[in-house]
């Protein structure tokens, strides 16, 4: 499809009385749609609850007018949908439901094009995928695209499973894997820093470059997912997926074009040059910590191991830092560090580019000799790029005194930052898969991540819980650094305004 042209489809999402449906999905078609990106359209709800389609669209209507507020747009967007009532692991309920989407495409004139999202628990994802085709759902006269929701698998082996399920029904190409990360605008932003200026792209290597820094950081705990968590752990829902894909895209080879099997296979390439950590040099690579009991905000909140469907004694791990190595021409000998919790001191991300130190410092006889140059790119939840460079401190001295020079981009494009789920939505609808994350991307960092959990769930880590809620994680961390003759660049002095 040409970029200018309109997306027509039936959307199919199953999960549609979910979480992520509700305070995502709808609203990012609606956003859609009042835009005037999408041409014509219709939407069928799946879930397991018995509901009228009078009974859904309210509860559309509620999640995209929260107040109740209702318009013709409104109102026009949601006679658009659909509710389809079915278990997605009856069998007999697709033919049904294959019947409603003929009627809809013929009625809407979809052109035989259908998306199908799967908002739900991901043990469901292989079922409904080899339901989709035994069914004749993807046999259809468009284009069928699946879209699929993380975490895909729990390690290679079951990632493996899916996939071979999914495959049955989908080809690679059809297959849009989410990594909300890779839908940020910022995120999206790394590769045009890097490929559109001429002044860090000499740069960008390991003569210039001394260290990165990777931190995506949560205030929130496990909340009411500890069931989940606990299965899962800082290393899968965070490292596997979105740590690891900001530093291949911060890694990467300039692609030959910005096509979408250009850009992947450049990304694939630095999974391949990552280097393995496994055994005894887990411990030695990786840090891992457990949030205890603190204060946040002025309020007192429990240790995980206090929170609801925790073990007591749980060995799963809240905070990741790691220190990766891409063994490649580029990056041989630069550490790429990247660190992740939950109820750490703030909530974001940000990836700091510290370049090495001038050969020769002439100022440190002086007062305030040189820091580092640092390219921080922030991700959330402020979006823009700092440089800190070195000037010379104001009046009757030599001295250098560190400045920053900064870009907001909220400053600037107030708030219509399109949200993650939109623009990835509408990636999808018009087929462009380059931000979703290609099957060798996944298992490459599923078997880089599965060598560092096997170590850590057959050890239990005794010193857990090893960091207070409201800081930035355990000692350990610090020391990771510290070993190599670096530190955290404290993330309040990297703030965006100043
Ligand atoms: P949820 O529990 O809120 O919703 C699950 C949905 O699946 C509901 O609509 C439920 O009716 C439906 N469902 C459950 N069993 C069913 C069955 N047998 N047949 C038919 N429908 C059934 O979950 P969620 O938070 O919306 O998350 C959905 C997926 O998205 C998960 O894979 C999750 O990991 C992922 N995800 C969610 C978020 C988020 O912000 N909520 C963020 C990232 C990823």
């Amino acid at each position: 499809m040409a970029h200018n042209e309109k997306p027509t489809a039936l959307i199919m999402i199953f999960g549609a009385t979910g979480d992520l449906a509700k305070r995502k999905l709808f609203p990012s078609l609606y956003q859609l749609f009042q835009k005037d990106r999408l041409d014509r359209f219709a939407v069928i709800g799946v879930a397991r609850r018995s509901l009228t389609n009078e009974e859904f669209k309210d509860s559309v209507k509620k999640s995209i007018a929260p107040n109740g507020e209702t318009d013709s747009s409104i109102e026009e967007f949601v006679s658009k949908f659909y509710y389809h009532s079915h278990d997605v692991t009856d069998s007999n309920s697709y033919s049904a439901l294959n019947e409603l989407a003929k009627e809809l495409d013929s009625g809407y004139k979809l052109d035989g094009n259908r998306i199908f999202y799967l908002a739900m628990a991901p043990e469901f994802f292989g079922t409904i995928a080899e339901h989709l085709k035994s069914d004749g759902l993807t046999d259809v006269g468009g284009f069928k695209r699946l879209v699929i929701e993380k975490p895909f698998g729990h390690d290679l082996e079951s990632a493996k499973v899916l996939n071979r399920q999914i495959r049955t029904a989908f080809s690679e190409n059809e297959i849009y894997r989410i990594d909300h990360y890779l839908g940020k605008e910022m995120v999206q932003n790394i590769e045009v820093i890097r490929f559109a200026n001429s002044i860090f792209e000499p740069l960008w290597n390991n003569r210039f470059i001394s260290n990165i820094q990777v931190t995506s950081s949560e205030t929130l705990g496990v909340e009411e997912r500890g069931r989940y968590y606990e299965k899962s752990g800082a290393l899968r829902d965070m490292v596997q997926n979105h740590m690891l894909q900001m530093v291949s895209l911060l890694a990467m080879e300039p692609p030959i074009s910005l096509t979408t099997d250009e850009i992947r296979s450049e990304k694939v390439r630095v999974f391949r040059a990552l280097r393995t950590i496994k055994g005894s040099e887990v411990n030695e690579y990786f840090v891992r910590g457990q949030y205890g009991s603190g204060t946040l905000n002025g309020k007192d909140v429990p240790a995980y191991n206090q929170e609801e469907m925790v073990n007591p004694e749980s060995n799963t791990e809240t905070f990741v830092a790691g220190k990766l190595m891409i063994d490649n021409f580029r990056w041989a000998g630069v550490p790429f560090y990247i660190r992740t919790g939950k109820r750490m001191e703030t909530k974001s991300t940000k990836i700091v580019v510290q370049f090495k130190d001038i050969p020769m410092d002439l100022y440190n006889k002086q007062e305030g000799s040189v820091s580092p140059n640092l390219l921080v790119i922030h991700i959330q939840p402020d979006e823009g790029i700092t440089l800190h460079l070195n000037a010379k401190k104001n009046g009757q001295t030599f001295g250098s005194t560190p400045v920053k020079l900064s870009y907001a981009n909220k400053g600037i494009d107030g708030l219509n930052t399109p949200e993650a789920y939109e623009k990835l939505l509408y990636d999808c609808l018009r087929g462009d898969a380059t931000n979703f994350t290609h099957w060798d991307e996944v298992a490459l960092s599923w078997g880089f991540v599965d060598n560092i959990s096997s170590v850590w769930e057959n050890e239990k880590e005794e010193s857990f819980p090893n960091y207070n809620s409201g800081t930035m994680g355990p000692r350990k961390a610090e020391e990771l650094l510290e070993k190599d003759g670096f530190f955290w660049w404290p993330v309040e002095n990297l703030d965006i305004q100043e």
